[in-house]
């Protein structure tokens, strides 16, 4: 059980004088209940491979498969594939579309053909795990502040229950409290077994946070590791662009984490 990329390759327009290569043969693994992180500059192919993760994109070149089963298939596996992968796009409150919060929870869960109990179930579950209390049921959406309409669009994708979530910079634009609560609540789905790919430019959260780490740089793999396989590496190459937190700080992440990392940092790639 795992989501696999294996040798991806990608290319926009392929032909045509605005072809792009967004990735090429990158590989990475996310076991159920682990944390990994995919960071890179702008540009760099993030989410192009996200789309790819529960079958937005079909590979060109190259595999993924979720559980076993390929992003290459019949459309009912492709559903099943879109039903375990659940993707929460940047600022996904702007795609809230129902007119009460009720609708908004229940559109996943009807949609995969879970009865009507079940998919009450499951509306007060994702709204408890994000925090909103039931009395909101009935209200508009739009009537929420940012940090509630960003745990609503998050509770939507979590009732339809995906074995693995993955998020496009889901903490933009939130308020310190806001970070706190949405890592908390990630946390929380982590250790009851979602895989969680969280994708970032923030590389001191995907150092303190990650099970595995892959930098992506033009389309290719820079680096895939622990968060100390990933430090040994940033001492090696230039990271230009990237949140490089001081070599202490990073230290202390890590020693929290149980973890040692080495202290033989040059300062001078901090300037
Ligand atoms: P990131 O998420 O890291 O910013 P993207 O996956 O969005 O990276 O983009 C990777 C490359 O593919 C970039 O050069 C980008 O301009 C290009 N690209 C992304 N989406 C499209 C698209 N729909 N059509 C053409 N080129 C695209």
């Amino acid at each position: 059980m795992s989501l696999v990329v294996e040798n991806l390759s990608h290319t926009y327009h392929p032909g045509t004088p605005l072809e792009t290569q967004a990735l090429q043969r990158v590989s990475f693994r996310l076991e159920p209940g682990q944390w990994v992180s995919l960071v890179g500059h702008t540009g760099s192919g993030k989410s192009t491979l996200a789309q790819h993760l529960n079958a937005l994109i079909p590979p060109q070149s190259g595999k993924v498969s979720v559980d076993g089963l390929d992003t290459q298939s019949a459309p009912k596996i492709l559903r099943e594939i879109r039903r375990k992968v659940g993707l929460v796009f940047q600022f996904p409150e702007q795609q809230l579309f129902a007119e009460s919060l009720e609708e908004e929870l229940a559109f996943g869960p009807r949609n995969w053909g879970f009865p009507p109990e079940e998919v009450r179930e499951r509306v007060l579950r994702a709204l408890a795990s994000v925090g909103l209390p039931v009395s909101l049921l009935e209200t508009s959406p739009l009537n929420l502040s940012g940090g509630q309409k960003r745990r609503v669009a998050i509770a939507s994708v979590i009732a339809s229950g995906p074995d693995y979530l993955v998020l496009d910079e889901p903490t933009a634009g939130l308020d310190a409290r806001g970070v706190e609560e949405l890592l908390h609540l990630l946390g929380t789905l982590q250790s009851r077994g979602v895989g969680i790919c969280y994708i970032t430019h923030d590389l001191e959260l995907a150092l303190s946070r990650s099970e595995r780490i892959l930098v992506l740089q033009e389309g290719k793999t820079l680096s895939w590791g622990t968060p100390e396989e990933i430090v040994q590496e940033l001492q090696s190459r230039e990271m230009e662009g990237l949140v490089l937190p001081p070599i202490l700080e990073l230290a202390h992440h890590l020693r929290d984490r149980g973890r040692s990392v080495p202290l033989t940092w040059d300062w001078n790639r901090l300037a």
